[in-house]
């Protein structure tokens, strides 16, 4: 079955934790720290695949991972990058944080690789945190957690040309006539489940692609039948080209068919119903005409022409017509120019950082006379540390070193021996 929506559940490698260690020589009792940094973890890509035109490995692969980065090791050995993950995707897929449905990113154009989500850095090995007090450091950086996210997977069709139309008016007959296209031709309703698409190769022209958006139903833009399936497709074509039966086969009137139709791209996405249309009315080999000359062609031009819609009599099966409304449609698509639809970016993937992004305060309380370092941050990090041990007492300090508090506290003018108050914590401030 083709695909053209999936769901699936991303993540990037988390970066390797920084490791502790001591060099260990001959006539050196004590040596300096040797910990390695953590490896990066891999990143999340996605990438155009130009032989793809479905997501139907995504029906079967639900999860992707990259590669986490490894733990640093002994004598300033580095870990291991974790290795990043590629995903392919056909030319045209739009990538959606599946929760909202906004989008993140739109391959097509241009937009041939993306990295969705970074993987997290590696940690700093003990070796960077030796300073003139602490010699023997036994903290390390742990590395930067891994991200994850589900994703809403949209093929949308990259066409020049939307056909619409009833089942049975001719659509698929019509696409395998003028394209390379090899569409089912069949006599029975939805019997193209697929948006086919096919290459018109006209004379003196750059050619153009034309999508059959099949199954398009009344009630399709309220999600009835399968219309609203295909409905998704037609949203990056330039023209439509309604396909009516003249013939009128199957008891259908043409008029109101276009109407209805009209009124599902309407409903589906206003912006579709006002790009440029014409009404191909097919089958003109088996229509009947009256004594006076009159036929269906007759009444759908009287009908649609003064609107400024243009009508062409086709007969998908003896080819009459079909050169008249290829070369309308290319003179159309030449008017609007090149600019296919892109969706921009409403969802931005969230970079975590070691620590977390929430806001702290650093003041001076003059009546105790004391520096007092408040806020979630802190908070945070006090709750997931225990001052106890050695390993995160270091912690500790390495953390009000990289967040700058120590900096802030300086700025206050804070002196050695003064006390600094956290969460009824209170501490001596030695450099
Ligand atoms: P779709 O559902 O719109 O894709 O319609 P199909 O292309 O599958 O055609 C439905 C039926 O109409 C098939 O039996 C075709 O052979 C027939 N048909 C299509 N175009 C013409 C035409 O120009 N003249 C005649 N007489 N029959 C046609
Ligand atoms: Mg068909």
């Amino acid at each position: 079955m083709f695909a053209d929506r999936a769901k699936v559940y991303v993540r990037s490698g988390k970066g390797g934790d920084g490791h502790v260690s001591f060099r260990r020589e001959k006539y050196v009792p004590n040596g300096g720290p040797d910990g390695g940094d953590g490896g990066h973890g891999g990143d999340v890509i996605f990438e155009v695949d130009e032989g793809l035109n479905t997501l139907i490995d995504f029906r079967h692969i639900r999860k992707y991972k990259a590669e986490d980065g490894q733990e640093g090791g002994k004598k300033n050995c580095r870990g291991k990058d974790g290795n990043d993950i590629i995903i392919k995707v056909p030319e045209g897929t739009v990538i959606k944080e599946a929760e909202s449905g906004q989008v993140i990113t739109d391959m097509s154009g241009e937009n041939k690789r993306v990295i969705l989500l970074k993987g997290g850095k590696g940690g700093n090995g003990n070796q960077h945190y030796a300073t003139s007090t602490m010699q023997a450091p036994k903290y390390a950086q742990p590395g930067q957690p891994a991200q994850e996210l589900e994703l809403l997977l949209e093929l949308k069709v990259i066409a020049d040309v939307g056909l619409v139309g009833f089942p049975n008016v001719g659509k698929s007959t019509f696409l395998s006539r003028v394209t390379n296209a090899k569409p089912k031709i069949a006599n029975y309703h939805f019997t193209t489940l697929n948006p086919n698409l096919g290459v018109v190769d006209l004379d003196g022209t750059k050619g153009f692609v034309i999508a059959d958006i099949p199954g398009l139903i009344e009630g399709a833009s309220e999600g009835v039948g399968l219309g609203y399936e295909f409905l998704r497709h037609i949203e990056r074509t330039k023209v439509i080209i309604h396909i009516v039966d003249a013939a009128g086969t199957e008891g259908r009137d043409p008029i109101e068919d276009i109407y209805a139709i009209n009124k599902e791209l309407e409903a589906y996405n206003p912006d579709i119903a006002k790009r440029p249309q014409v009404i191909a009315a097919n089958k003109i080999d088996a229509m009947y005409t009256d004594e006076e000359g009159k036929n269906a062609v007759e009444a759908i031009k009287a009908e649609f022409e003064p609107k400024g819609i243009e009508v062409y009599p086709i007969s998908a099966v003896s080819g009459e017509g079909l050169k008249a409304l290829l070369y309308k449609v290319n003179e159309m698509l030449e008017n609007i120019g090149e600019e296919p639809t892109v969706f921009e970016q409403e969802y931005f993937p969230e970079q975590k950082k070691g620590y977390s992004d929430e806001p702290y305060t650093v003041e001076y309380d003059e009546e105790e006379d004391e520096y007092v370092v408040e806020g979630p941050r802190i908070e945070k990090m006090l709750g997931y540390t225990n001052l106890e041990s050695e390993k995160g007492f270091t912690f500790f300090q390495n953390f009000l070193k990289d967040t700058g508090i120590l900096d802030e506290l300086e700025a206050l003018g804070i002196q050695e021996g003064d006390t600094v108050r956290m969460y009824g914590l209170s501490f001596d401030y030695y450099k």
